[in-house]
């Protein structure tokens, strides 16, 4: 081999090189953290809270490698109480069924296609709010008519849009599902705030379902994002098709190191997340704006049109203050991170805007909330 030139090697080095240190602004995360303080959007595809400095300095004394990450794994078997017992693989055709404003159906690129050939059965609850049991067998196929996919898998999600299921309901569901060898799915993205809402354990929550995804970067504010729990069976099957898929991780301490923090640290302050959106919902009732899906959790939808004007002037103006608001449509989002101050100057923006209207003449139109609309209006863009 030629011999390498130090110089050579060093522009290699160089062009490999990328060191985010360089360059950044001082106080840039300072100021991204007071920004995500004040912000109310959180599409799909967007993460809030951020990480924390302590989040990171925990996760640095976790101990290096894997052990961390298997720790954790035993740590979320032993909450969920999932583990052992059978797994049937489920081939196409098949359905899964599910509220039609699920995540699964709405919001991952029409994954359940793609990724296990399943066809979808959105279903729109009769009563506005959540499936009930009347819903799913209205809505369930099954039988020998083969121009039908069965159902095969039932979906559920809470909370859905910061709404929580009746247990009862789910219970029932799950009998009924079980008694037709039906299986049940739990999309637990933000089951952290059912059991921080309603006192009941994460293992009986779960229990009616035979899997269950949890998701660490939603309300908790870890990196990364989800942990799938099930029957052993099943999670073998599920790590060989992540294998599959290219999505095998590894010295994930440092992540599992954070979601330790915010199981910790962070899943305790829900309850004040939920008490200042319930906070929030008041002040916006008693200005008179139209509250389209309630503050359960930490989410509220509500309508701009009730007070006269639009989601797009409301996000204008709040970007405009000197403290500047960051707002979408009709989903507001809070989370651990967000201040008593952006929601206070969010109900006195609405305040003055709704005054506003008032004075040229605006009369709250008398409209029926229709539960079953689908709350989440978009901003025009
Ligand atoms: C975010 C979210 C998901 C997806 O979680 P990932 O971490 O992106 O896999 C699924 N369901 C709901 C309800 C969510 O909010």
């Amino acid at each position: 081999m030629a011999q390498v030139s130090e110089a050579t090697r060093a522009k290699v080095a160089d062009e490999i090189r990328f060191d985010i240190l360089q360059g950044v602004p001082e106080g840039e995360n300072d100021l991204k953290r007071s920004q995500i303080a004040r912000t109310f959007i959180c599409l799909p595809h967007h993460i809030l809270p951020v990480p924390t400095k302590e989040m990171y300095s925990y996760a640095l004394q976790a101990s290096l490698g894997d052990d961390i990450s298997s720790a954790l794994e035993a740590h979320i078997a032993k909450i969920t109480g999932k583990r052992g017992g059978s797994f049937h693989a489920i081939r196409p055709p098949y359905t899964v069924l599910c509220d039609y404003r699920a995540h699964i159906f709405k919001y991952e690129a029409g994954g359940a296609g793609f990724h296990s050939g399943a066809a979808v059965t959105p279903v729109i609850p009769s009563n506005g709010h959540h499936l009930t049991l009347d819903d799913v067998q209205a809505n369930m196929v099954y039988g020998p008519e083969i121009a039908y996919a069965p159902t095969e898998v039932i979906a559920l999600e809470n909370t859905l849009n910061g709404t929580i299921i009746p247990q009862d309901e789910v219970i029932a569901i799950s009998e009924f599902a079980h008694s037709k060898g039906i299986k049940m799915h739990l999309d637990g993205a933000r089951i952290w705030h059912v059991a921080a809402e309603t006192g009941i354990s994460l293992k009986e929550l779960v229990e009616p379902f035979d899997t269950v995804s949890l998701c660490f970067s939603k309300g908790l504010g870890a990196p990364i994002g989800s942990c799938l729990v099930g029957t052993k069976e099943y999670i073998t099957r599920a790590r060989r098709i992540r294998k599959l898929f290219g999505g095998g991780m590894r010295q994930t301490g440092l992540l599992s190191g954070s979601v330790a923090y915010a199981l910790t640290y962070h899943f305790p302050l829900l309850p004040r997340v939920h008490a200042l959106a319930h906070k929030l919902e008041k002040s916006l009732e008693d200005i008179g704006v139209t509250i389209l899906s309630p503050a359960e959790t930490c989410m509220i939808f509500y309508d701009a049109g009730s007070i006269g004007t639009t989601y797009d002037e409301i996000a204008e103006r709040g970007a405009a203050l000197p403290e500047p608001l960051f707002l979408g449509g009709s989903r507001l989002v809070l989370h651990i991170q967000t201040t008593e101050a952006a929601v206070s100057d969010f109900t006195k923006l609405i305040a003055t805007i709704a005054e506003e209207k008032r004075k040229t003449g605006f009369v709250k139109p008398e409209v029926k909330v229709n539960g079953h609309q689908d709350v989440y209006v978009r901003r025009a863009h």
